[in-house]
């Protein structure tokens, strides 16, 4: 931390720090890990809701590895089903490993649109595949993805992410730099839960949308949830103009239920992909859909989709990601994570009321957040753009300080794990409640 949020600053930190900003550009390896204000946050060891900073600070952990660690930190049945694989089998990268098929197995059992399925290493591999496939078999260049979203760091979906503004809704739309410009132009971006918009965008472009990727839950700009009957409507629309469906479910996969999202509102995409809490933290991800579209991909003889990757399959992984599975099928912990994410969503709103802050508590299961702005229901990116994100972020930089880590970026979700109890509930309400106190003051004294 700062001088100013010194719960987890001491001398070994530092010292991590300055090492890494050496060799290491920024000190972190993604973009988002760049936290203003909390960049000298170190991590030596995980367990269960928490991990241990470089001086031994203890903090609860609200963001769960983006949503990967699902079981909580360092589940020992995962692990010692890596270690057990490891020991026995590393990678050859030829022929087929029991693990890879055991995963695609139990993948094609829970989840509804799985016929078939093709690993991967990272979510933004899975959905540049699902794309190329999708673009293969229509044979037609555009994609459609909603305003806000976040599918990955690829040219085709990095564009029309968190900030798209109005004016630049149905048309391509440039935000990063080093994205070709010929690629971006490929992609169109509209508003969700707007089928109407969605109707025009395929009136607009006769036979020349290949895909809708869609995240079930807008988790990229925090909890903004899909409308009754939008998921099925992007199902029709797409269905009806030959396009494919792709639901993307890196986030929601198994987090919300084991059969993903698309089995609590029985949806059948025509693809999906997978990633994050998959294997508790642990690198795989994937594909899944239909036969006759998977089978595609070139790794099928005929298959027109280059599908590669040294890593694809790799047998620890994929051990990691069927232990993971056959836990949350023998354990069930969703219920007890919705009812922790239902406590939370009430209390924080409480503290905000109680405190005359304008704030609207949204979620989904174990996901939450709150933004600061009138109250009015979220549908869209436009209906959260006036967040006050100052105060977002300074309540959870002040959260550090209380122990409690949520990733303090506007927009981002909180997330709670299997292994998240009532105590690191409690700990999070009475640190928000504390915090809130301290960022009003500051602010009502002018020093932010
Ligand atoms: N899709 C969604 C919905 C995501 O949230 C993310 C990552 N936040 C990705 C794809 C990309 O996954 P990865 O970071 O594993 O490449």
């Amino acid at each position: 931390m700062t001088a100013t949020t010194t719960a987890t600053a001491g001398p070994a930190t530092e010292e991590l720090v300055r090492r890494a900003r050496s060799v290491i550009p920024g000190g972190v390896n993604s973009s988002s890990r760049r936290l203003p204000g909390c960049e000298d946050l170190t991590v030596v060891a995980t367990d269960g809701a928490y991990f241990t900073t470089a001086d031994g600070a203890e903090i609860a952990d609200f963001q769960c590895g983006f949503g990967a660690t699902l079981l909580g930190h360092n589940d020992p049945d995962v692990n010692a089903a890596v270690a057990e694989t490891a020991a026995r089998t590393d990678l050859v990268g030829y022929g087929i490993s029991a693990e890879e098929v055991a995963l695609a197995e139990r993948l094609v059992t829970h989840l509804p649109g799985a016929e078939r399925v093709l690993l991967c290493n990272s979510g933004s591999e899975a959905t540049f595949h699902a794309i190329r496939l999708a673009r293969v078999a229509t044979g037609r260049p555009l994609v459609v993805k909603f305003q806000g979203a976040y599918h990955g760091w690829s040219d085709t979906v990095l564009p029309g992410g968190v900030g798209t503004p109005a004016d630049r809704l149905n048309t391509p739309y440039t935000a990063a730099a080093g994205l070709l410009p010929e690629v971006v132009a490929q992609t169109l971006v509209v508003p969700f839960n707007d089928l109407d918009a969605m109707r025009a965008v395929f009136a607009a472009h006769p036979g020349r949308i290949a895909a809708v990727i869609v995240e079930p839950i807008l988790h990229a700009l925090g909890n903004v949830l899909p409308e009754d009957g939008f998921h099925a409507g992007v199902r029709d629309i797409t269905a009806e103009h030959g396009a494919v469906m792709i639901f993307d479910e890196v986030v929601t996969g198994f987090r919300h239920a084991l059969g993903g999202y698309q089995s609590l509102i029985g949806l059948t995409p025509d693809l999906t992909t997978f990633g994050k809490a998959v294997a508790n933290g642990y690198p795989i991800a994937g594909v899944a859909g239909r036969a006759d579209l998977m089978d595609g991909f070139a790794t099928n003889p005929g298959g027109r989709a280059f599908f590669g990757g040294t890593f694809n399959g790799n047998p620890a992984m994929a051990a990691a990601a069927s232990a993971c599975i056959d836990k949350l099928a023998a354990t069930d912990p969703y219920p007890e994570m919705f009812r922790l994410g239902d406590r939370i969503r009430t209390g924080m709103q409480e503290i905000f009321d109680e405190a005359g802050v304008s704030a609207v508590t949204s979620g989904f299961g174990s996901c939450f957040n709150t933004y600061f702005i009138p109250k009015r229901p979220v549908r869209r990116q436009e209906d959260v753009m006036d967040n006050d994100a100052d105060l977002y972020v300074g309540l959870r930089l002040e959260g550090v300080r209380h122990g409690v880590f949520e990733i303090p970026l506007a927009f981002k979700r909180s997330i709670v794990s299997a292994a998240h109890t009532d105590t690191e509930v409690d700990r999070l309400l009475e640190s928000t409640r504390a915090s809130l106190r301290t960022v009003l003051a500051r602010r009502a004294a002018g020093t932010r």
